[in-house]
């Protein structure tokens, strides 16, 4: 298990790193290329900062800048991640895990030394926008996957991402959330409401109303057997862990029997992060993490299912507290 652990916690660190620099302008308009100013933005000086210290040069600054500039749409998300299929082809395969409600494709991003082929290697997936009116993750996503493909070649980190895991990234679980700016899916449920509980009756038993989004990340979930995962959230500032929920209902700390494991993995994002864990994070002042069950219970969440399910180790993380970042308010 220590190899597997070891990229798990250096992966989430580099999310942290870009997660750092989050703060989005937003535009309108179609996907095209754009003129870059030079340094004139908080996302390019983060990829020059890594490139800097690798050597290497960007597989295309074009499509950095329209990962990080703005929230793109639908339409303009599935034409990105085809491109970067194809600029990336040696490290890349995108797949069709399912569609939404409203048809739209979920895509999956798998990015690794031998995509689409079966390795002795852990599975860990990241997955944004799963409350549509949250998109840092569905930003996030794809900045990570540009940072890899321009680096994996120089930098170590890099490298040994891609050659010793699988990873997928999920940029949209609710795209048609994210086009209605809708927390809900177009059925307006609460997709981390919807997955099977451990309090239901029987328990983690599919009821077979979950909604397409939610089934197409079970089964893509059972398919791949994932050892880890994130999933992406705002809101709040906090790395949130298993339990979510308590048989009573009651607001307490619910330990699950990996209780330390998933501590230590949340305080390891939560330490990484730029701000997670200051002491100034007024609500999680303790190191920015919690029990999910002792932040507020909830029933049907992707976390706990992952966790039982799954047997899959899954962090929900809050990942800006405004819920109002820049370019948020012109997004909405
Ligand atoms: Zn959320």
């Amino acid at each position: 298990m220590e190899r597997p652990r070891a990229v798990l916690l250096l992966l989430l660190g580099l999310l942290c790193l870009l997660e750092a620099g989050s703060g989005l302008p937003a535009q309108s308009g179609s996907l095209k290329r754009k003129k870059k100013k030079k340094g004139s933005s908080v996302e390019l000086r983060l990829l020059n900062e890594s490139q800097a210290g690798s050597g290497s040069s960007a597989s295309g600054p074009d499509y950095l800048y329209l990962a990080l500039r703005r929230y793109l749409n639908n339409q303009e998300l599935t034409e990105w991640l085809q491109s970067y299929e194809k600029r990336c082809k040696s490290i890349a395969r995108l797949t069709k895990i399912g569609t939404s409600a409203q048809d739209r494709p979920l895509w999956a991003l798998e990015i690794s030394d031998r995509p689409g082929q079966a390795e002795a290697e852990p599975a860990v997936k990241y997955v944004g926008g799963v409350h549509g009116d949250e998109p840092t993750g569905r930003v996030l996503t794809l900045a990570l996957a540009e940072w890899l493909c321009a680096n994996y070649k120089t930098d170590a980190r890099a490298k040994r991402i891609i050659s010793t895991m699988h990873l997928w990234l999920l940029p949209a679980m609710n795209p048609d959330g994210f086009d209605a700016r809708s927390r809900g899916n177009s059925a307006g449920q609460d997709l981390n409401r919807d997955f099977p509980d451990r309090f239901s009756s029987p328990p983690m038993e599919p009821s077979g109303s979950e909604q397409p989004e939610t089934k197409a990340i079970m089964d893509w979930t059972l398919a791949t057997g994932f050892v880890a995962s994130a999933s992406m959230h705002e809101g709040a500032l906090v790395a949130n862990y298993p339990w979510d929920g308590t048989d009573d209902r009651s607001t307490r700390y619910e330990a699950c029997p990996d209780d330390a494991v998933f501590r230590h993995l949340a305080t390891l994002y939560a330490s990484t992060h730029k701000h997670m864990a200051s002491p100034d994070n007024a609500e999680f002042p303790n190191g920015g993490t919690t029990n999910g069950a002792n932040w507020y219970p909830i029933y049907g969440s992707m976390q706990d299912w992952n966790y039982v399910v799954g047997h899959c180790l899954e962090l929900t993380l809050e990942l800006r507290w405004d819920g109002a970042g820049p370019g948020r308010e012109r997004w909405m």
